[in-house]
């Protein structure tokens, strides 16, 4: 199943609209025209979730398995976030949107980005029948500049550098993939000072459920294999 929407109901939230809305965004076929294959949305909603993932956009693993960060990135992203895959999984607790639901296709071996029509179009109405969600992880350039536009920072590490500013909503990370293992180098204090906070504010708030975020050990990007 590529998209999920629970039954539990929520203040505010109706189980049954958010249903026809992830159909409907299925079925959305407004950019195909530019995509590589035919439209394959990915995505996982509940009207009872707390976290919000954006990140980009689905990469070709993703695409063939319709199951998000199903990925060395996720694998990553997993170990920041001090989260079992069960936990990550758990959709009546994280909600996953990519900025653009489908995979765009790559260039010399670089994903696209995601194609600009598609969080305008899904992301006001998917988030509005989320009424929970407590924090939005931005992940990458472009989901920040989707949700924080003219806030955010000159580059990408000083947006990230300024996570602070955009609490309580959101928080602001780099993309973990395996190849921005140079950013993460050039910028120790990512790991050193951003990651535990994050762990922080997810365990506090306990956005993962039971045993997720702050109790977990700090982990690296250097333990993940390409
Ligand atoms: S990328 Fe977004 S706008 Fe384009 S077909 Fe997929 S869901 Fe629709």
């Amino acid at each position: 199943m590529r998209s999920s929407s629970s039954s539990s109901t929520t203040r505010g939230s109706n189980p049954r609209s958010l249903a026809c809305l992830v159909a409907r965004a299925e079925a959305c076929t407004v950019c195909a025209a530019n995509l590589p294959h035919a439209p394959r949305p990915v995505l996982r909603v509940s009207p009872s979730a707390r976290l919000l993932i954006v990140g980009q956009a689905p990469g070709r693993r993703v695409h063939e398995t319709g199951i998000p960060w199903n990925d060395p990135s996720g694998d990553l992203l997993r170990l920041w976030l001090g989260m079992t895959r069960e936990q990550f999984y758990d959709v009546s607790r994280i909600a996953i949107v990519p900025t653009g639901l489908c995979y765009p296709g790559t260039v010399k071996s670089s994903d696209l980005p995601p194609r600009p029509e598609c969080a305008p179009l899904w992301h006001p109405p998917l988030r509005a029948t989320m009424p929970d969600i407590q924090l939005t992880l931005l992940i990458g350039a472009y989901a920040q500049a989707y949700y924080l536009g003219k806030r955010r920072g000159r580059t990408l590490a000083d947006t990230v550098a300024a996570w602070r500013d955009f609490l309580p909503d959101y928080f602001p990370l780099p993309h973990p993939s395996p190849r921005n293992r140079l950013w993460f180098k050039r910028h120790p204090w990512f790991e050193q000072d951003v990651l535990p906070a994050l762990r922080k504010q997810i365990g506090t708030a306990g956005l993962a459920g039971d045993n997720g975020g702050a109790h977990q050990q700090p982990m690296s990007s250097r333990e993940i294999q390409d």
